[in-house]
């Protein structure tokens, strides 16, 4: 069963600006799903047309098979938005602001309490359920955003930026969080710019880039395309001056740092061993910048036709 499908989805909006152009994405039950891209590429315009919050010019889209036009309370049901921002009544305690939302969806008060305990509970929010929302923390607020989302229990949950602004720690709750309820069965599709979160989080991403699918799929097989890393290396004392090894590519970052860049045929091994014959000690290593952020960059600066898949080509708005 497909959680999501579009189909040649396009969304022109008044004035002209061509937010997506004949997307394409199908999205399985049980996913934990990443919708990548930079401001700008229609990553909201998709999840406000799933979710019913804004029109689409031509194409479908369905959520469990439920056409979001024709069906729009069935598929209204199955799903459950976590916008990017907060849109509750900052005068209402937490407790109201869930347990009015169960109203809207018809739960009734005993099945809400229990479901508002649980997922309170769950999100650390519990103890917080008689404060008035405005009071709360950034990262509470987006807490009981998805607590809220969650109380009638949808099939599907759709987070659109949920790190941002959330501090690490919290954010790392809130990743703990949303892998157990996937792994109970919620098939999640999240947007995000932090690459980190799509590599810890999702096993398949789709990049949207001016309104089209530009990539679409598991992160192993994307990471894989990486063809050199580039790492920083902390080595031991300081460097009298920076070491020259055939066929690497060392340069000072300071005293005691160097960066190099290893491509997927060479061996850090090899590297290591080499660094060792100079008596070069590397106490550390990292990468310089996160994977699949290297991985973005770079294929965000392919030209636009070869970025392009050949169906996207033929096919105009
Ligand atoms: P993202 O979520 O990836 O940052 P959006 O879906 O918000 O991208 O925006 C896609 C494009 O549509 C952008 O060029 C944006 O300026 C434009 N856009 C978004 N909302 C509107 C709107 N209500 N009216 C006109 N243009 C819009």
């Amino acid at each position: 069963m497909k959680a999501l499908s579009l189909k040649r989805l396009n969304k022109v909006y008044a004035g002209g600006v061509v937010a997506l152009r004949d997307v394409d994405l199908e999205v399985d039950e049980g996913e934990f799903f990443g919708l990548l891209g930079p401001n700008g590429a229609g990553k909201s315009t998709i999840i406000g047309i799933v979710s019913s919050l804004v029109r689409k010019t031509c194409g479908s889209a369905e959520v469990f098979g439920h056409p979001v036009d024709r069906e729009p309370w069935e598929a209204k049901s199955v799903l459950g938005l976590v916008p990017q921002e907060f849109n509750f009544n900052g005068f209402e305690t937490v407790n109201q602001i869930i347990l009015n939302q169960a109203g809207f969806y018809g739960i009734n008060r005993r099945t809400a309490h229990e479901r508002a305990e649980r997922y309170l509970s769950e999100l650390g929010l519990w103890s917080r359920r008689n404060s008035v929302s405005r009071t709360l923390s950034g990262g509470m607020k987006r807490r009981l955003m998805i607590a809220r989302a969650l109380i009638h229990q949808p099939r599907l949950l759709i987070l659109d930026e949920p790190s941002a602004g959330v501090d690490i720690e919290v954010r790392r709750s809130m990743w703990t969080f949303l892998r157990r309820i996937n792994t109970e069965g919620t098939t999640i599709i999240l947007s995000t710019h932090y690459l980190e979160e799509a590599e810890s989080l999702c096993r398949n991403i789709a990049i949207i880039d001016r309104g089209q699918i530009i990539e679409n799929t598991d992160v192993r097989s994307l990471l894989r395309q990486l063809t050199a890393q580039s790492f920083l290396l902390d080595i031991q004392g300081d460097l009298a001056e920076v070491p020259v090894i055939e066929d690497f590519h060392l340069m000072p970052v300071d005293d005691s740092c160097l960066e190099v860049e290893v491509r997927s045929d060479q061996s850090l091994n090899e590297l290591f061993a080499r660094l060792a014959e100079r008596n070069v000690q590397v106490v550390s290593m990292k990468n310089k910048s996160n994977r699949l952020e290297e991985l973005f960059v770079r294929m965000l600066e392919r030209p636009a036709e070869e970025r392009r898949k050949p169906e996207q080509i033929e096919t105009t708005t």
